[in-house]
């Protein structure tokens, strides 16, 4: 298997990925913005058991997803970083791609909540958009 890594801002935290993930998608959702400072969040998702954190130990602030499950928000104390979020509704972690070692390993698949992007979004060409949550994703 191929393993990734990734950190935050400040070095703190460090991360390792095992394997390909199962999604990788442009996230447009009014929280995503807030959290990135932008117009959207990369995340890559990746099975819980193949995501480690091998260095630091995050703070975590939680919220209701959509589900209404918890999403657990990993950041660095220091620098303010999040690295992921826990989506515990799907066992899997939504890993930001912005916090890779290598930014080119993935490229998005999908762009979701679309309908809830600010009008001055950039959508990525030819990649599906789905103005909420695609129904067999879940999360
Ligand atoms: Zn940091
Ligand atoms: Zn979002």
């Amino acid at each position: 298997m191929s393993v990734k890594n990734g950190s935050c801002g400040c070095g703190n935290l460090k991360y390792s990925i095992d394997g390909e993930p199962i999604n990788s998608l442009f996230c447009y959702c009014k929280e995503c913005q807030i959290l990135t400072g932008s117009d959207k969040w990369f995340g890559v998702w990746i099975p819980k058991d193949n995501f480690k954190i091998v260095s630091g130990s995050p703070v975590i602030f939680t919220r209701k997803g959509s589900s209404g499950k918890d999403m657990n928000y990993l950041f660095c104390e220091k620098c303010g970083v999040t690295i992921c979020a826990e989506v515990t509704v799907g066992n899997f972690y939504s890993v930001a791609a912005s916090t890779l070692n290598n930014s080119n390993e993935f490229v998005p698949a999908m762009a979701i909540y679309t309908a809830s992007a600010p009008n001055w979004a950039v959508f990525p060409e030819g990649v599906p958009k789905f103005e909420i949550l695609p129904p067999n994703l879940g999360a």
